[in-house]
């Protein structure tokens, strides 16, 4: 079965036509295949598509702008940090000598590139006041895994065997409490303060011999910096527990506030997300991990070294015999490191403070714009992103957040964040990033007014929406856990899938 409405058209498999995909392109010389042995040919022909080149190219450019994308449009997802993505990112990474690099390439071939991610280790180093860094792990899930990882072999190596717990607020990104249960920890959840910070009493009662970690997201996930984190990362530490920083909201703090400087023991970092490498389809993505001087020993391996003559090698097999070993292959997703790389130092360290700075006004700004037609639950000025709720206007009109996230992709932008965090009863979690100019910040809070005025005279116009997308409301829990990627029902000899 084929999903058609007026934007979306059938598929390869539909239009192929017997004899259309001849002709057009190369074919292989004459008695080519005679030289590939008869055992290895196919029986039957690739059930492929048969259609023209320019039908292919139409195709896939077709679906292609059926995406919204950062390139095309406002996007304030929150908690996802989608800022533009510069193209000279781009130009950096498609440099032949980082592009072309073979994986396997020794380190004498390499130099470029490790030295490349040894100054990128360094910087994140730098901007998260970290010791050390890895570029090892593949997101910022795989990042908190890591450092959970190597605060288990900390205590492990100190024989300190019964830690079988980590603290996390209610507030928390679901990766944290996962993240936790993967590495064989029980998750203990606290609950957050009514001013939506970490509850510093609740931390403090929970905390005993038996914790091993807490992980804290600060700025929070809603947005607010935690202002009581010397007093929490104190009682941490005086229970043998070591504290984990989820550094998805560093876009807020850069230069102003270090997590290793603090006190925290271990950080990731999402490099696609604060230093804007392109995400929101999947990945590949980069999630940084940086350790202070407790969890140094337990790094993943091989790290990148720079020896006393300037060069760089990568850590030989079993040189660090205290290494947690390693998490991911080579030595990270380098294309995705060398995107950070080249707007780290496009920026450099002042440019960095002032992303943030113009992150955190401009969250602030559209706060402000919205302040009249949401509840806003935390009354205090916000970091790069706000929580607004719709709860007044449901008791009022019926129409829910994710009505009004519907309806907003009718007037062409992204929806916010919604229904997280789920501490936050009808919410929306808005990050407009420092990319956004005024104009188009505007219009998006005039767009958001303009729907709530229209759900006091019609509710049913926002919760049919969308009304202008190509497909509808989905069933988004079975569309994420059994998803109809194949396509299948094509009769006769034709048929490409069969079960
Ligand atoms: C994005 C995010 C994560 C997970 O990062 P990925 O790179 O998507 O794996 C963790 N915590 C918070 C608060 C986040 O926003």
């Amino acid at each position: 079965m084929s999903v058609t409405g007026p934007r979306l058209q059938p598929t390869l498999f539909e239009r192929s036509r017997p004899g259309r995909g001849e002709g057009k392109i190369p074919h292989p010389p004459k008695g080519s295949l005679d030289r590939i042995p008869a055992d290895q040919r196919r029986a039957v022909p690739a059930a492929l598509p048969e259609l023209n080149e320019p039908a292919v190219v139409r195709h896939y450019v077709n679906l292609s702008q059926l995406n919204f994308a950062i390139d095309t449009g406002f996007y304030p997802l929150g908690s996802c940090t989608m800022k533009f993505n510069p193209k000279l990112n781009e130009w950096a990474a498609r440099l032949p000598g980082f592009a072309n690099l073979h994986p396997l390439a020794p380190d004498d071939l390499a130099q470029g590139t490790l030295g490349l991610l040894w100054e990128l280790e360094q910087a994140l180093a730098e901007v998260s006041g970290m010791r050390a860094v890895t570029l090892q792990p593949a997101a910022g899930a795989q990042g908190e895994l890591t450092g959970i990882l190597m605060i288990r072999a900390y205590h492990r190596a100190r024989g300190d065997l019964d830690r079988t717990e980590v603290l996390v607020p209610d507030s928390s990104h679901g990766t944290n409490p996962a993240t936790a249960t993967m590495a064989g920890f029980t998750t203990i959840t606290i609950p957050s303060a009514p001013d939506g910070g970490v509850d510093v009493a609740a931390f403090k009662a929970a905390l005993s011999p038996r914790s091993a970690a807490v992980m804290i997201t600060n700025p929070s996930t809603v947005g607010l910096f935690e202002a009581r984190i010397g007093e929490l990362l104190d009682a941490v530490h005086a229970a043998g527990a070591l504290a984990y920083m989820d550094g998805a909201n560093l876009n807020a703090i850069m230069g102003r506030f270090k997590p290793g400087r603090a006190g925290f023991d271990v950080m990731h970092i999402n490099t696609h997300k604060t230093f804007s490498t392109p995400h929101g389809g999947g990945g590949p993505g980069a999630g940084p991990a940086g350790v202070g001087e407790k969890l140094l020993p337990f790094l993943p391996a091989p790290r990148i070294l720079r020896e006393p003559d300037g060069t760089f090698r990568r850590e030989r097999e079993g040189e660090r015999p205290t290494s947690i070993g390693r998490v991911r292959s080579y030595v990270g997703s380098t294309g995705v490191l060398v995107r950070a790389y080249a707007y780290i130092r496009a920026h450099g360290g002042s440019g960095l403070e002032e992303v943030s700075s113009d992150a955190v006004l401009a969250a602030n700004y559209l706060k402000w714009r919205l302040k009249d037609t949401f509840d806003i639950p935390y009354d205090r000025p916000c970091k790069h992103e706000f929580v607004a709720s719709a709860t007044t206007i449901k008791k009022e009109t019926g129409v829910r957040t994710l009505d009004l996230a519907k309806r907003l992709i009718d007037h062409g932008f992204h929806p916010p964040t919604i229904y997280f965090p789920l501490i936050v009863d009808e919410g929306m979690l808005i990050e407009p990033t420092e990319t956004e100019s005024l104009e188009t910040m505007d219009a998006f809070a005039d767009a958001l007014i303009a729907i709530v005025a229209e759900a006091r005279v019609d509710p049913e116009i926002a919760r049919a929406a969308p009304h202008t997308a190509p497909v509808r409301r989905l069933d988004e829990a079975t569309a994420a856990r059994n998803p109809n990627l194949r396509w299948r029902g094509m009769t006769g000899a034709q048929t490409p899938c069969p079960d």
